[in-house]
Order: structure tokens, then C-alpha cells, then sequence
């Protein structure tokens, strides 16, 4: 499935002020502290914009996967309330990328070209 399929309407690229409000509030970070294994809603904006240009063709899933740590996001929302671009952090970023990695990594007829091409 192609990346453009699982990424919605309304990409997040280029409002981002940077302000780390995000970053600030989520648990995962906050309370859980997994700063080492766990990129924050501030770079996953960052690489939906990346993922969501017509001219981007790289693929960044197993990226998302094993080194942001995108799989500890329990998508609670707190970052997308405080954003105050408005952005919506989870919607329009966190979730599409999730789709992107479960349709790469999850996806049973993925899995079997995968298996047939040796990879
Ligand atoms: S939705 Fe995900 S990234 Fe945003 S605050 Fe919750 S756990 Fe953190
Ligand atoms: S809260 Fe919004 S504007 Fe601030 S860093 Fe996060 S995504 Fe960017």
C-alpha cells in the first residue's frame, strides 16, 4: 500500500513553530521516561510533512518502528490539545504514520512479498 494512501488530507508540513509544547506534555515522555527509545509528537509531525511531499520517495517505516519508537504512542491526544498551531499531531500525523508501519511491517500480503523476495 502506498504511502499516500494512508496519509490524510491535511498534512502538518511547514506550520510546526517548534515550540516543544508537545514534547512537554506527553506521558510517554513525561512520566514514562523513554526519551532514548521515544522520537515525541514534535519529529513525528516532522516526518509526516517529510513523508506526505510528492517529491519524498523514501521509506522511513522501519525507521518509525524500531528507532522513534512510534509503537509507544498510545495516541491519548494530550499533544494535539496544546499545540497551539493547531496542528493535529495525532490525526494527521501519528495515526497515518502508524498506518504506514502496520501496512509495511503487518500486512500479511506485504509480509509475503517480503518472504518471496528474501527480504
Ligand atoms: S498522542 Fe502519543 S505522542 Fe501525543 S501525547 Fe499521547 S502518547 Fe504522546
Ligand atoms: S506543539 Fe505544535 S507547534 Fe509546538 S512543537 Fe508541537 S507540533 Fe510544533
Amino acid at each position: 500500500m502506498s504511502t499516500e494512501k494512508s496519509l490524510r488530507s491535511s498534512p502538518p508540513r511547514g506550520k510546526c513553530i517548534e515550540c516543544f509544547l508537545c514534547q512537554n506534555v506527553c506521558h510517554v515522555l513525561r512520566e514514562h521516561d523513554k526519551k532514548e527509545q521515544f522520537a515525541g509528537p514534535r519529529f513525528f509531525v516532522r516526518v509526516a510533512g517529510l513523508e506526505m511531499h510528492p517529491l519524498d520517495g523514501l521509506n522511513r517505516a522501519g525507521l518509525l518502528k524500531d528507532q522513534l519508537g512510534l509503537g509507544y504512542c498510545n495516541i491519548t491526544k494530550c499533544c494535539t490539545e496544546v499545540c497551539p498551531e493547531e496542528i493535529h499531531i495525532t490525526d494527521n500525523a501519528i495515526i497515518p504514520l502508524k498506518e504506514r508501519v502496520v501496512d509495511e511491517f503487518y500486512d500479511p500480503l506485504t509480509m509475503l512479498f517480503r518472504k518471496i523476495r528474501g527480504q
